[in-house]
């Protein structure tokens, strides 16, 4: 055995760079190791949702992502080249988040953000690495890896976090079945130039009897990424040109789209696959590992770094001794059923955009166009919809991390993400997402109250007093206790500290509190400065 080490990343992807920076702010330096020699220059997802952006903004990458980014704030509708709807995001999303668009960003841009924000922490990704093999025991796990020059070496390891990718060497090793299955049509993306009856900077879906092409819009004059399915005349080609396509998407859009020559193309094939558990043993799925599906809404690549922000704190804090290691059950409990929900909803959606049924062609160029327009003068749909494709939407409400006493009608419940509200000057996400868990004392509390709170778990728990802050439909004083990734974990309108101390050691999991031990250990003192 040549070395060893606690937390081994596999992959260095957008999920696995996520999962290295996050463990990295929570005092845990891992191993991330990547098979190719260097940063991937493919832009391939574009789409970067607010809630991405929530977390790039607490980790102090929103600056640069925005500056190189093209936010969308409406997107078109088009029903055979028909203007049929239009999709205010800006309007709709303005109350809920800092961000009421959707962003789009290659996803080498976002790729190189989190790289760079690992190299200011001085964690380097170990290029020309690949994982060879890999065997699970009850201490942690043996990896085989190769190496820049070729040499063997294997490393004992702790926990390994899989983020290697939807072929995933790792859940093969494993042994873990891959569900779902690969749909007929080829896809393709191409990033050009596209003139003609549609808005620059916004995001334009055009929707015809023969397919749907998504045209998002990219830094440039005119310059959009281009995604829409191959017909099925073309489907045989071994080598597709742009070339060939080029007069179908003109005739699907009825001449009102001119295409230029595209600075990147490919054709792939799209598959909608979960796999059938996201842990086996110290054995972690996440990203395009766990779960792949349609490229419809732009959820990929964020559902990845969602995943990388859910088990880092975790990992974080059993590694600290702080947590037991029942806390990394929640991991596949809370991600693996969202992840079975997007797969369906994305299914649905792709099969009525591509299918050549003629119900199928009625729904898309007649009925999606009626409905969306009178659908969209509802709030609540309006709502719904910026709150799932932005992903603010997600909860944790079956969570067994989840719990308190609000009354069913209070409008933010345990598992929910805490609101986005600006308050004394700041706002609600700038008191969280550090290491520790933020309690949000809301209304007038007295000042025992408060040092009671405060004296509670000082090493974990941060607490604010925002008495000028009241939730819309609750009582005046509410405590918010929200986890490091921004979800409420419990909340209750009493002060009850035994109560709060119990749910923090058997559904939480935290250990009882040692402070000097806690000091005393190189993560703890790492994660506390
Ligand atoms: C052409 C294309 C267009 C796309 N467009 C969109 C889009 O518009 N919106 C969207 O949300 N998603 C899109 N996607 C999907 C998106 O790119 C993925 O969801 C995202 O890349 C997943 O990130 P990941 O880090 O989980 O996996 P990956 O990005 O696949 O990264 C996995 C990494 O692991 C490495 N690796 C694999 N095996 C090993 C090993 N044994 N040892 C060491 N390293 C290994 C790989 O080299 C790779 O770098 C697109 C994908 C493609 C291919």
């Amino acid at each position: 055995m040549n070395a060893t080490t606690e937390v081994l990343i596999v992959g260095a992807g957008p999920t696995g760079l996520m999962a290295a920076a996050q463990l990295l702010r929570h005092g845990i330096r891992p191993r991330l190791i990547e098979r190719s020699g260097g940063p991937s220059v493919q832009t391939k997802a574009v789409a970067v949702q607010a809630r991405s952006l929530e977390i790039f903004r607490q980790m102090g990458l929103e600056a640069a992502a925005l500056r190189e980014g093209q936010p969308a704030e409406v997107v078109n509708i088009y029903a055979d080249n028909v203007s049929a709807a239009q999709v205010p995001l800006g309007l709709i999303g303005q109350a809920l988040t800092p961000y009421p668009y959707l962003f789009v960003l290659g996803q080498d841009h976002t790729e190189r953000l989190l790289g760079e924000d690992l190299a200011r922490h001085g964690l380097t990704v170990e290029w020309n690495t690949e994982l060879l093999g890999l065997e699970d025991g009850p201490g942690g796990a043996v990896a085989r890896l190769r190496g820049p020059e070729g040499r063997e070496e294997r490393v004992q390891v702790r926990y390994v976090l899989g983020a290697d990718g939807a072929r995933s060497t790792i859940r093969h090793a494993l042994g873990i079945p891959f569900e779902g299955g690969t749909y007929a049509r080829l896809f393709f993306v191409a990033d050009l130039e596209v003139r003609g009856k549609l808005r620059p900077g916004e995001l334009n879906l055009y929707l015809s009897r023969d397919t749907f092409q998504g045209l998002f819009p990219m830094r440039g004059d005119h310059r959009f990424r281009l995604v829409g399915v191959v017909p099925p005349e073309l489907a045989g080609r071994a080598q597709l040109e742009f070339s060939e396509l080029r007069p179908y998407l003109e005739r699907s859009s009825r001449g009102g789209l001119r295409y230029g020559e595209p600075r990147w193309f490919s054709v792939y094939r799209v598959h909608h696959r979960v796999a059938a558990r996201f842990r086996q043993g110290n054995v972690f799925l996440l990203g395009d590992a766990a779960h792949v599906h349609s490229p419809a809404g732009g959820q990929g690549m964020n559902t990845g770094l969602q995943d990388a922000y859910n088990l880092a704190w975790k990992l974080a804090l059993v590694l600290k001794g702080q947590a037991d290691p029942a806390l990394l059950d929640s991991y596949e409990a809370e991600r693996r059923p969202l992840a079975q929900r997007l797969v369906e909803t994305t299914d649905r959606f792709f099969t009525m955009a591509v299918q050549t049924h003629p119900l199928a062609v009625l729904a898309r160029t007649r009925v999606v166009p009626w409905l969306i327009p009178r659908a969209l003068r509802l709030e609540a749909a309006r709502r719904l919809v910026f709150k799932t494709v932005s992903q603010t939407g997600i909860h944790y409400r079956n969570s067994r991390l989840s719990a308190g006493d609000l009354p069913a009608s209070a409008p933010v419940q345990p598992g929910d993400r805490f609101p986005w509200l600006t308050v004394d000057g700041t706002d609600t996400l700038a008191l969280q997402g550090g290491q520790r868990f933020t309690l949000l004392a809301l209304g007038a509390w007295g000042r025992a109250d408060l040092t009671e709170l405060r004296e509670l778990r000082p090493e974990l728990l941060e607490v604010h007093h925002l008495p000028a802050l009241a939730l819309p439909g609750m009582p005046e004083c509410a405590l918010y206790l929200l986890r490091p990734d921004g979800y409420v974990a419990y909340a209750s309108t009493r002060l009850d500290p035994a109560a709060l101390r119990a749910y923090l050691g058997t559904q939480l999991h935290l250990r009882a509190s040692d402070a000097r031990t806690a000091l005393s250990s190189p993560h703890a003192a790492r994660a506390l400065r």
